[in-house]
């Protein structure tokens, strides 16, 4: 017998589900694309027999077992992907239990006139490929899981091979719930061996009807390009800008809070902060009182060495310039403490230390770079109309997430006109913006390319118009 990697993972799913003590349910585990699709499908025609009433029966059961387990989720995902801290973690997780919308997201439009009553109402696609991140691996699938069934569908999940342990947890959890509601299993399913190949098989597979993708830009502009209809969630590099009418020490203790939730981790996190001149000190200053911990000089050159790969262009045949250098991500330190990070520059790192501050130039790698780690450029400009400028360039066109302190209104709107983040956030930690802290529904899934915004049940609808002519209207 040839033992590859189908077999393998035939012989994990099996290995789970009895386990699990109860071999006849899959809880959405299985060995192939083909077998997790079909059982997908079956899942979604059961779903469209029940009613919404116990459509939203189901989800409550989901919300109760993500609640549950958020803490044991947390830790499984910080020791498998190596990134984040387990408190974040487990308020991400708690947040996307409670506050992703239900069925009460689909609305329906009615027109009624001389010619009688036409409606559109929000129908579901079918079966959902959603790619997940390892940033985020399990409120990514609590989130996409309520909403998307919310919505009457179901979903394959195709999980970052990093965190495919934690993501295989939640999706079981859930089934779990699912079948002790009196729903049908496998709403949720994926596979028990998650490879990128995988990924692309579920992008080209016929029994799928979207696509949505979490994570950075090759894999949004991969479902985009795959004749599907597709959502697309990507990369952010969120500013934040303090203007001299903030509240500097408020600004200070939000950013710090905002830039270190889960590491820097959340794509709506703050990456750089961008400073009038004559606030700049005074608010790195009360940064530091709120747990930053400041480098200067060489420190900074050295951490660059660590945090950074550094490599040059490659020029164009012919051309005499010297080679720029050309950044990425040392993905060994996405992620990390503060004072993890610290200790590799050889400083021990006073206790509560959350977050690293250093003053650079606008065009500095830690600027233009989406770091993901507690590392925090300061970038000093003259006045608001260079903050707003820098900010818009250093947010690169993701129109992702942008934060301002300020009290000048004038200012705020200007920025937020400028920048057209789908997120913006005044006076606040970013994560406000996903609803800690903030009002409103909270998503994992912002998408910015493809202008769905922040995802909810709605987004993973298919708009139907259903026309009755000459009756049904009384007036
Ligand atoms: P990633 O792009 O490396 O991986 C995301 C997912 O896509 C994983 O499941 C991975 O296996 C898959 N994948 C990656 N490249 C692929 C390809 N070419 N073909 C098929 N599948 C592919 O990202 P990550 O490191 O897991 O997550 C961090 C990134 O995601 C950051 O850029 C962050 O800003 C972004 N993010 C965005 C949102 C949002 O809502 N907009 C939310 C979370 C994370």
């Amino acid at each position: 017998m040839v033992i590859d990697q189908t077999l393998i993972a035939r012989i994990t799913a099996e290995v789970m589900a009895h386990m699990q003590g109860n071999s006849t349910q899959a809880y959405g585990i299985f060995a192939t694309v083909d077998e997790a699709v079909a059982a997908a499908r079956s899942a979604q025609k059961q779903l469209a027999g029940l009613s919404i009433e116990k459509r939203e029966c189901l989800i409550q059961a989901m919300r109760d077992t993500a609640y549950e387990n958020a803490a044991l989720l947390a830790q499984m995902a910080v020791e498998e992907s190596g990134m984040g801290n387990v408190a974040d973690k487990t308020i991400k997780n708690q947040l996307a239990a409670r506050k992703t919308p239900g069925t009460e997201d689909l609305c329906t439009h009615a027109w009624s006139g001389d010619h009688g009553l036409t409606l559109i109402e929000m129908g579901p696609y079918g079966v959902i490929g959603a790619i997940t991140p390892t940033t985020n691996p399990s409120e990514t699938v609590i989130c996409n899981g309520i909403g998307m069934i919310a919505a009457g569908n179901a979903v394959i999940f195709s999980p970052h091979p990093k965190a495919k342990g934690t993501s295989i947890k939640i999706i079981r959890l859930l089934n779990e719930a699912i079948v002790k509601a009196g729903g049908p299993d496998n709403l949720l399913t994926t596979l028990a061996e998650p490879t990128i190949e995988a990924a692309n098989a579920i992008m080209k597979h016929p029994g799928i009807n979207m696509l949505v993708a979490t994570g950075g830009p090759g894999v949004v502009k991969a479902v985009m390009s795959s004749g599907k209809k597709a959502i697309g969630a990507g990369a952010g590099n969120p500013p934040a800008v303090v203007d001299e009418t903030a509240d500097i020490e408020k600004a200070a203790r939000d950013i710090v809070a905002g830039c270190s939730f889960d590491n820097n981790l959340p794509c709506i996190a703050e990456k750089e902060v961008i400073a009038v001149g004559c606030i700049a000190d005074q608010l790195m200053a009360y940064m530091q009182k709120y747990g930053a911990y400041k480098i200067s000089g060489r420190q900074i050159d050295e951490l660059l060495g660590i945090i950074m790969t550094e490599e040059e262009a490659k020029m164009a045949a012919g051309c005499t310039e010297k080679p720029k250098k050309v950044y990425g991500i040392n993905k060994d330190y996405v992620g990390k403490d503060a004072s993890y990070i610290l200790s590799k520059l050889g400083i021990e790192a006073p206790a509560g230390t959350k977050v690293i501050i250093c003053e650079t130039e606008a065009d500095h790698p830690f600027v233009i770079e989406e770091l993901m780690m507690p590392v925090l450029p300061v970038v000093q400009v003259k006045d608001v109309d260079a903050a707003i400028q820098l900010a818009v360039k250093v947010e690169h066109g993701n129109r992702h997430t942008a934060v301002m302190h300020s009290k000048n209104v004038d200012h705020l709107t200007r920025l937020a006109k400028a920048i057209e983040t789908t997120i913006f956030v005044k006076n606040a930690p970013s994560y406000a913006g996903i609803g800690v802290g903030g009002e409103g529904f909270t998503t994992f899934t912002i998408a910015g390319p493809t202008g769905e915004g922040l995802t909810s049940p709605r987004s993973f609808t298919r708009q139907r118009r259903c026309v009755l002519v000459d009756a049904f209207s009384i007036v």
